[in-house]
């Protein structure tokens, strides 16, 4: 097995999640809200992306130097056309353990087949509700709650396991559905992740009043359907597990704000576009692109990736409650995916 390089805090690169376009066909208010990502809105233009060559020909050296786990996001990856060629062009790298895509299920009905095929292990899926006023004023009502469920049908038939549902959470909004999402998953064998709101990009208007916390969503949920918390998989995984008392599956709670995880964390990020971010909270990247297409050679980029994570001292979640002026200028996550 590879010795991971570590950063300033003795954290192993671990996971490399890939954000394979800035596109999506979903306009969820906290991510990309459809007022300012409009008809007009510019994404990049297909040149300034990096091609599938080029990504793997990155990830091969990533994996290089310790990370064990990919996994594809966007915007929305399966709007990038051909996804399945990526995959199958990611899953022969020595060293990956682990293939998987984030994606908010909308496409999966024409595409989840052909990505099991290609070599996907496994696939989360976004729903931040089953009732459908809710979760289409939440996505720019851009789908029926029915449509995502056909595509984690889909991604079931297709047999790629486990499958994960992502639920974001905010005050006021969705947290009065939660329950029904939770029996809902439940019932069906998934395993649904809950996620405190946060802070990410600069567009969502975040305010801590918004946040349900982590406890809160357990206390209501155990209200109902009663749980206990079990160990994490692995010391990095951002999750915090909590099973059904009746042995019928278990939840995981995603607390950035509340109960922050930066002391493992273990993730680094490229944009479509070729830049690394050591943090979901950065304000800056390092762009690979330029010297990968000015013809640097594989040791000379190793040198370059090597640099940023021995330099990172990324912990945003655990000084964000310490911040007396908040991050006015952040990455935008619709760009480094989640
Ligand atoms: S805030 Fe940054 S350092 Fe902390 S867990 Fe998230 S990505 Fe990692």
């Amino acid at each position: 097995m590879i010795e991971p390089i570590r950063d300033q805090f003795r954290r192993p690169l671990r996971d490399l999640r890939i954000s394979v376009t800035d596109r999506c066909n979903f306009r969820c208010t906290y991510c990309m809200p459809a007022e300012i990502f409009n008809e007009r809105y510019q994404f990049l233009p297909r040149a300034q992306i990096l091609t599938f060559e080029e990504i793997t020909r990155l990830t091969r050296l990533i994996v290089r130097l310790g990370a064990v786990k990919l996994r594809i996001t966007g915007g929305e990856p399966l709007v990038r056309e051909e996804l399945e060629t990526l995959i199958a062009m990611l899953r022969p790298i020595d060293g990956v353990d682990d293939l998987t895509l984030t994606t908010n299920g909308f496409l999966l009905p024409q595409k989840a087949q052909s990505l099991r095929e290609a070599g996907l292990n496994r696939i989360t899926v976004s729903l931040d509700s089953l009732d459908d006023a809710v979760f289409r004023r939440l996505n720019g009502n851009r789908s029926s709650v029915e449509k995502v469920l056909q595509g984690i049908t889909a991604a079931r038939q297709a047999g790629l396991a486990p499958i994960k549902i992502n639920c974001v959470v905010q005050r006021g909004v969705n947290d009065h559905t939660i329950v029904d999402l939770a029996r809902w998953a439940k019932d069906e064998g998934y395993i649904i992740r809950f996620i405190e709101y946060m802070d990410v990009g600069t567009m969502n208007g975040w305010r801590l009043d918004d946040v349900v916390p982590a406890r809160e969503i357990v206390e209501r949920i155990h209200a109902v359907l009663p749980l206990e918390p079990i160990e994490r998989n692995y010391r990095s995984e951002v999750a915090l597990r909590y099973r059904y008392q009746d042995g019928a599956g278990e939840i995981g709670l995603i607390a950035s704000v509340t109960m922050p995880f930066c002391g493992a964390c273990s993730r680094l990020r490229l944009s479509p576009e070729g830049e690394l971010f050591t943090c979901l909270f950065a304000t800056q990247g390092t762009d690979l692109r330029a010297p990968l297409r000015a013809g640097a050679s594989d040791e000379e980029l190793e040198t370059i990736i090597r640099g940023i994570w021995a330099d990172r001292t990324d912990r945003y979640s655990e000084v964000r409650a310490a911040q007396t002026t908040p991050r006015d200028h952040k990455v935008e996550m619709y760009h480094i995916g989640g």
